[in-house]
């Protein structure tokens, strides 16, 4: 390719709205731009890494056995009426009616078109098992569409779903799957770590996320430092130890003036957060519950969503907040709630004594506030975060250390949950009907490749790993008027691609200087640059991860290339 013809156009300026160095860099770059919030196009550039991605992906389904097919993204409401999952995806999912009435929506994910395909096509167990997957667009209506493509309302989703005669066989398909996905990710260069993930509230029997290692990731994963233990954030249980036994003090209302945050009340009562017990207030599918949990933690949604197996769950707003405890915001707690409500109340909670509430009055506070004589719990739940340090909830002996990641594929063990709901049986070798064994796989292939971004890249751009490379080579000629230059630069040039190599050849009237910096930013892993020494057929050769240049002749940089 001629940097000459190509359509693409980089940018110096770090855009306004990209916060993290992917996101920056794809803009910058010009592999992608925006059309709306969460929805990107790939430019040529782009879009040929992304191939790569997913040729990546596509062989290594392929070689675990599993069959490409594509479905539409447009798909009538029915099949997720019939796994009840209309109403549970609740606003996340794209919905709109033909011109004769018919509801139908954007897929999000596709457990049920797959399994009513394999329920009008497979009789027999002769005919299982079968993993069947797509690579294609998945539309989720993000509450926060952010980072581009690594969190976007159109993206392309490998889902692979296997269906088997029983639990045993789903074993084997998904360990097949499991490999394939250690094998993509090994691949594509990434650093990555294989957690347990939450299975919602109706889950099947297990579930792991393949999680690149990150700073900017949006989950938080735990590890234990002594059994090997790593889950979600979202899924880690909580150990409590050490019920505090003390005599339970008598109940006072104390003045708390203006003191409305955990900070505000550890200033005023200078004792630290771990007296204090703070009331939240949740919106969950329309019914508002308080949520009790130490001052220092954090409550953990996925843990509470399951407790209610919510669809919807936000905060409360402040009106509501303010209506439910007849107080200002800052000021709820469990005693004297104007309105009743449930209450949950974290595990570790419940075993405190003689703790801080809110009072349900502005700038008042109780002290020495016990659970069962000053108020009733409706639930005691795990329902806080783990924390880095936390005793291991698998060996109970191991600390707990955090990390930040971002899930780039998701393996389940879905078992009959939805061939059940959807009646999707086979006949055994005794022609009994059984309910299909099922597991489902997905990979984001816009956030793989964002996350491979994230773990390689300097100050100066994209550094590709070989396999996903949009080029694996750039010739860059430092004078293109110079007919003994661009002479050997084209040379170069074409034996590269007549050797099949995927190669740029920047012969733009640029200055060297200028040419650099695009070749830095679009992460090209080899450097040829044909300059002062074309005469006598010497060449630098340089590779993206390497600070410095080697001379090599014109034959030895082809033969550098070709090693690639
Ligand atoms: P998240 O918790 O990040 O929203 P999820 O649990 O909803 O992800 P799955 O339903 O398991 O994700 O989807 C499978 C894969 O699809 C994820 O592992 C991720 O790589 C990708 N994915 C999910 N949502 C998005 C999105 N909004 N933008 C880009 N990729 C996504
Ligand atoms: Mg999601």
């Amino acid at each position: 390719m001629r940097f000459s013809n190509m359509f693409m156009a980089t940018q110096r300026e770090i855009p306004a709205d990209a916060e993290i160095p992917s996101h920056q860099l794809m803009l910058r770059a010009g592999l992608i731009r925006k059309a709306a919030s969460g929805i990107y196009s790939f430019m040529p550039l782009g879009y040929r890494t992304y191939r790569k991605v997913e040729s990546v992906i596509r062989e290594e389904m392929e070689e675990a056995g599993a069959q490409e097919l594509i479905m539409p993204a447009l798909l009538p409401a029915e099949a997720y009426q019939g796994s009840g999952r209309w109403e549970k995806f609740g606003p996340e999912m794209f919905r709109m009616t033909d011109r004769n009435g018919r509801t139908f929506c954007l897929g999000p994910t596709h457990e049920e078109p797959f399994t009513e395909v394999v329920r009008d096509t497979v009789r027999s167990y002769k005919q299982l098992p079968v993993t069947l997957y797509q690579i294609q667009h998945k539309y989720r209506d993000e509450k926060r569409p952010r980072f581009g493509i690594m969190r976007s309302r159109e993206f392309v989703m490998k889902d692979a779903y296997s269906f088997d005669c029983d639990e045993e066989g789903l074993g084997v398909s998904y360990q097949k799957m499991y490999k394939a996905y250690r094998r993509i990710f090994d691949r594509l260069g990434l650093d990555y770590t294989i957690v347990d993930a939450d299975t919602g509230a109706m889950g099947g029997s297990g579930s792991q996320e393949f999680m690149v290692k990150s700073e900017v990731g949006e989950d938080g994963i735990c590890f234990c430092d002594k059994c090997g233990y790593a889950a979600n954030e979202e899924k880690a249980g909580c150990v409590t130890t050490g019920a505090d036994n003390s005599e339970m003090k008598p109940m006072e209302k104390i003045d708390t003036p203006d003191v409305r945050t955990i900070d505000d009340l550890i200033g005023y009562m200078k004792c630290d957060a771990t007296a204090f017990v703070k009331t939240i207030i949740y919106n969950i599918d329309g019914r508002f519950v308080a949520v009790m949990c130490r001052g220092d933690r954090e409550i953990n949604e996925t843990k509470l969503g399951n407790l209610y197996e919510a669809v919807e769950l936000e905060l409360a707003s402040f009106a509501d907040v303010e209506d439910i405890t007849g107080a200002a915001v800052g000021f709820a707690g469990p005693v004297g709630l104007k309105q009743k409500i449930d209450i949950v109340v974290d595990k570790e909670v419940a075993s405190m004594r003689n703790f801080i509430v809110g009072a349900c009055e502005t700038d008042r506070h109780f002290r020495n506030v016990n659970i069962g004589r000053d108020f009733a719990a409706t639930k005691i739940a795990d329902v806080r975060n783990a924390v880095e340090g936390d005793i291991c909830p698998k060996c109970g002996e191991g600390r707990l250390t955090m990390a930040r990641g971002v899930e780039v594929g998701h393996i389940f063990k879905l078992g009959t949950k939805y061939s059940k709901a959807l009646n999707c049986v086979y006949l055994d070798k005794d022609g009994k009907e059984n309910y299909m064994v099922m597991g489902c796989y997905g990979i984001g292939v816009g956030r793989t490749l964002a996350a491979i971004i994230e773990q390689h890249h300097d100050d100066n751009g994209i550094i590709w790993p070989a396999e996903v490379a949009p080029y694996k080579v750039i010739v860059i000629p430092t004078k293109v008027n110079d007919e003994v230059n661009m002479a050997l630069a084209e040379k170069i040039y074409a034996e590269l691609e007549e050797s099949g190599i995927d190669v740029l050849i920047d012969d733009r009237n640029e200055r060297p200087g200028v040419k650099f910096k695009d070749c830095d930013l679009i992460g090209i892993p080899l450097r040829i640059t044909v300059g002062r020494r074309a005469g006598e057929g010497i060449v630098e050769v340089k590779a993206r991860d390497e600070a410095d240049s080697r001379e090599l002749t014109a034959s030895e940089a082809v033969a550098a290339a070709k090693e690639i």
